[in-house]
């Protein structure tokens, strides 16, 4: 730790420990009165997320997650957004015990992609209907230094196949210096995303060995000096399975909170990744704090009931089955079609030797697609937030009355429209087709006069129609 450097303060472990052993089992009375509080969508404090996270009884769990459903449902209706993540570089100089990247693992073939190879990337992506990715890399930058970042962001920019493109491109690299983060800001980056791992700084210390990902502050705080560069999409996670899935949404809330009363607003993302097996690492194998998939269910659910306006993301790690599990109790953004190792989508099935753990769903995009129309939900390739500037604040501003459904559901079906054209097999796009037909139907005159003429826009070869 650098003692001249910033402190976590706000994470308050004591505080932690203390809501935790305060909160037993509950009775049915009380879950029920907390879940009609979280029904009216001003979220939970940290001693009612604790005692929720207590429930055991089926048929409580049950009402949990039917609550964190209603509150999905009302927020962001049935629309569920699609990304991939693009790894640029394996090389790293840390030492996660828990990832494939770290620096001794001899077991890893080494890639950093060179600007063409990332336009290839980009293109494969596009072709597959993508229009969001988040840029992903190891924590070794290539000899140009950090203008390899901003290259990258440039370079999938200008990336064009026909009519296709990336309109929002996020990142998860390691913290940045507050210029660092301005010129991700100039570059045009949507959302800034680093998982602090976890935020017991204990555990923190025993799986972090080398390099400077070992200083837990210098991490904490990364997202405060993206946010007073300027970076208004903040992301936030942490790596569960390393420690208490309690303690560790403890955190995450103080985290949340100190950046709303900082900033003025909460991060606008929360991501859920599990430990999953990785070349070379014993504790991904076997996580020392494994969390289950009913507690996993019921993590993710509370959080929906905790901060309802946050977007909430799940990504390939897990299989489709679970996957599948969590759209309904509140995950709003998901990945599709993902490689984890640098070049693996031009190179095609992902080179578990270079990746950097093990997917759960190995489905390809128009097959996710496909599912998802099947449960109900409407695939949203949307990126108009960020594009009319409605980030941060703004964009909670527009969530927060539930306006979300005259801009997002309208941008999110002619998004689903163009994929349809575009890029769907035949049986996708017929089924997608059905879809909308069924949304126009459960909407407002309101709403039909918005979506109806956006529609037809696309329908006639227009591009990027968004409002
Ligand atoms: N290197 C940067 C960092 O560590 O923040 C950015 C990218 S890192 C490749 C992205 C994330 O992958 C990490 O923050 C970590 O949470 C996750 N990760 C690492 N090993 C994993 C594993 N075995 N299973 C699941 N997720 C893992
Ligand atoms: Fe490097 Fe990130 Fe992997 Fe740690 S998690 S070894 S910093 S790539």
């Amino acid at each position: 730790m650098d003692p001249d450097g910033p402190r976590a303060d706000f994470i308050d472990e004591q505080e932690i420990e203390a809501t935790l052993a305060r909160s037993a089992r509950p009775e049915a009375g009380r879950v029920r009165e907390l879940l009609a509080k979280a029904r009216e969508m001003r979220g939970l404090s940290m001693d009612e997320i604790a005692c929720l996270s207590f429930v055991e009884s089926p048929q409580l769990l049950a009402e949990i997650c039917a609550a964190a459903k209603a509150i999905k449902e009302e927020i962001y209706g049935s629309r569920l957004v699609l990304f991939a993540p693009l790894y640029i570089s394996n090389q790293c100089s840390n030492e996660c015990t828990y990832c494939a990247f770290r620096a001794s693992n001899a077991a890893l073939t080494r890639r950093t992609l060179t600007q063409a190879e990332i336009a290839e990337e980009t293109r494969i992506l596009i072709r597959q209907g993508h229009k969001r990715l988040l840029v992903v890399a190891g924590e070794t930058l290539p000899q140009q230094g950090f203008q390899y970042i901003l290259d990258t962001i440039k370079t999938i920019y200008a990336a064009k196949v026909g009519p296709g493109e990336i309109r929002r491109v996020n990142v998860n690299l390691a913290p940045q210096t507050t210029e660092r983060f301005r010129q991700l800001k100039d570059a045009g980056i949507g959302t800034f995303q680093l998982f602090q791992e976890t935020f017991h700084r204990g555990t923190y210390a025993a799986v972090h060995l080398r390099g400077r990902k070992r200083d837990y502050d210098w991490r904490a705080t990364a997202l405060d000096r993206a946010m007073e560069a300027g970076i208004d999409d903040v992301g936030i996670g942490v790596l569960f399975g390393l420690y208490d899935w309690r303690f560790e949404i403890l955190a995450m809330m103080q985290q949340i909170r100190h950046l709303e009363q900082r900033f003025g607003v909460g991060p606008h993302t929360i991501s859920f990744p599990r430990l999953e097996p990785a070349v070379g690492s014993e504790i991904a194998s076997r996580p020392p704090h494994a969390v289950s998939d009913m507690d996993f269910l019921k993590l993710i659910a509370i959080m929906r009931l905790a901060v309802p306006y946050t977007g909430m993301i799940m990504s390939t790690r897990e299989t489709a089955e679970v996957r599948r599990a969590t759209f309904a109790v509140g995950i709003s953004q998901i990945s599709a079609g993902s490689r984890t190792d640098p070049g693996g989508y031009k190179d095609g099935e992902g080179d578990p030797y270079g990746s950097q753990f093990q997917l759960g769903d190995h489905r390809s995009v128009d097959e996710v697609v496909r599912d998802v129309i099947g449960l109900g939900y409407t695939p949203s390739f949307c990126t108009a937030c960020y594009r009319t500037g409605r980030t941060g604040q703004d964009f909670m501003d527009l969530a927060k009355p539930g306006e979300i459904k005259y801009h997002c559901h309208p941008n999110a079906l002619s998004t689903f429209l163009e994929y349809l054209c575009d890029y769907a097999r035949p049986g996708t796009r017929a089924a997608g087709e059905k879809l909308i037909s069924i949304e126009l139907a459960h909407m407002d005159q309101q709403q039909i006069a918005i979506a109806l003429p956006m529609l037809d826009e696309v329908s006639s070869g227009k591009r990027d129609v968004f409002i």
